[in-house]
């Protein structure tokens, strides 16, 4: 068995380290490499994926910098799974008595992932989390609503860890099947409740269902409107600040690389247009291009995480797939620490056709505009007969476009973006059932891949 060090970081609570993350960022700089250094040793050392890794990229000593480990994303994390069963060799944990939880991804994608947490982690966790709730100003005189759901997945369990740190008073409601949204609404006045974790979507129906029972929202206490799941979009979150006449805060994390980011008090108030502080003692972010190239700050390309939250299984160099761009300079609130920029979608939503980039949410905004309206639609690209020709089609809501016209629609699109679409209009139902229209994640993009893939 690999013996389990106890040498893992102590992550200092914020009173101790705030004076370091509003000092010089060379301060905050050398205590992030310190951390590095040893995080990627003790990875080198004692996690045999990133040896397994590595001796794939014929890289059999342990890369000196950063910048030359292998990135690597969830498509090797699903390899090391199938390869190692039940968990992939990501941890130094030996077997299951070394397990205190296991959670599963919840992509609608693939076989489910498992996530154990080893029991070697808890504490260095648990001072994380406190870190969390108290930057966001939770303390244990708050009531905190948790409307997640505790199931498999990870994150009902993390924000109860982080309310149950700091001493506040837990309500787990868990999600609308559970609590009805006029049972909830009636539970948070009874409690005086004052946090409220929930993601956009569930919360703008609890609103609405609050609007149709006329329930007076100012009769509940609350006062931070902590979402995760999903990101919401800034019209929405001032439409639910003001409804709840509460602040709301975003957090980034994720079961492949736990927390990295959360919002500060002058980007909640700007509705998380700051972007989010990342406690740099903890985890570490880059921002590289399709070729892994590191990007110039302010530029948006792929986030890719290192986090030594975790001692069992550091994570060095995940790619997430999400876009996002970074920020050094100092923060409105007088923090210095690095700021991740608001997540701009998927890498993987840009569509490469003829040597060109195109973004699903350029076409929707250039449709939007020329039909006076939001349309469903939905980019294929097709082979055509020919070896490595490709054409790229349009499907756009009959509905809404058959007075504008298919041909129109093509040379509005040509003009705009200099690329050729061959536009088809079809019926809005046949439309909805390729794109998932409705759910929280509708399709945009299909390519031959995808295609075989099913
Ligand atoms: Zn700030």
């Amino acid at each position: 068995m690999r013996p389990v060090d106890d040498t893992a970081p102590v992550f200092a609570p914020l009173a101790e380290i705030e004076p370091l993350l509003r000092g010089p960022r060379t301060q905050i700089v050398r205590l992030r490499d310190e951390r590095l250094r040893s995080a990627l040793s003790h990875a080198w050392s004692n996690v045999p994926f990133y040896r397994e890794l590595a001796r794939a990229r014929n890289i059999t000593e342990q890369p000196r910098d950063l910048s030359e480990w292998p990135t690597w994303n969830v498509v090797d994390l699903r390899d090391t799974i199938a390869a190692h069963p039940p968990f992939g060799s990501l941890y130094t944990g030996e077997g299951l008595a070394d397990v205190s939880i296991v959670n599963s991804s919840t992509g609608t994608t693939g076989a489910p992932r498992l996530f154990p947490e080893c029991r070697v982690d808890g504490s260095g966790l648990e001072r994380m989390y406190r870190r969390y709730v108290e930057f966001m100003g939770i303390t244990k005189r708050d009531v905190a609503c948790v409307t997640l759901s505790y199931g498999l997945s990870r994150a009902a369990w993390s924000f109860t860890r982080a309310i149950e740190s700091i001493g506040a008073t837990l309500l787990p409601a868990s999600s609308g099947k559970v609590t009805p949204p006029e049972k909830l609404l009636a539970i948070l006045e009874a409690t005086g409740a004052t946090v409220l974790t929930i993601t956009p979507s569930y919360l703008a129906h609890v609103t609405a269902v609050a609007k149709e029972i006329g329930f007076d929202l100012s009769r509940i206490p609350i006062k931070l409107l902590w979402t995760g799941g999903e990101a919401a979009a800034p019209g929405l979150r001032a439409y639910l600040t003001e409804a709840w006449g509460a602040s709301a805060v975003m957090i980034y994390g994720n079961t492949d690389v736990s927390w990295v980011g959360v919002e500060c008090a002058a980007s909640r108030e700007r509705h998380g247009e700051l972007g989010m502080t990342v406690f740099e003692d903890i985890a570490m972010i880059e921002i590289l291009d399709e070729r892994g190239t590191p990007c110039p700050e302010g530029e948006y390309g792929e986030l890719v995480v290192t986090s030594w939250a975790r001692r069992s299984t550091p994570r060095i160099r995940f790619r997430t797939g999400d876009r996002g761009a970074l920020s050094t300079e100092p923060c409105a609130c007088g923090l210095s620490t690095v700021r991740m920029l608001p997540i701009a979608g998927r890498v993987d939503d840009g569509l490469r056709f003829h040597g060109q980039t195109i973004w699903p949410s350029a076409v929707g905004d250039l449709l939007t505009r020329h039909l006076g309206g939001p349309a469903e639609f939905l980019l294929e690209l097709r082979d055509a007969d020919r070896v490595g020709q490709q054409e790229l089609v349009a499907w756009v809501d009959e509905a809404r476009a058959r007075a504008v016209g298919a041909e129109a629609i093509a040379e509005m699109l040509r003009s705009k973006l200099n690329v050729r679409f061959d536009v088809r209009l079809t019926p809005s139902s046949e439309l909805a059932a390729r794109t998932g229209a409705g759910t929280d994640k509708a399709r945009r993009v299909i390519t031959p891949a995808q295609r075989s893939e099913g």
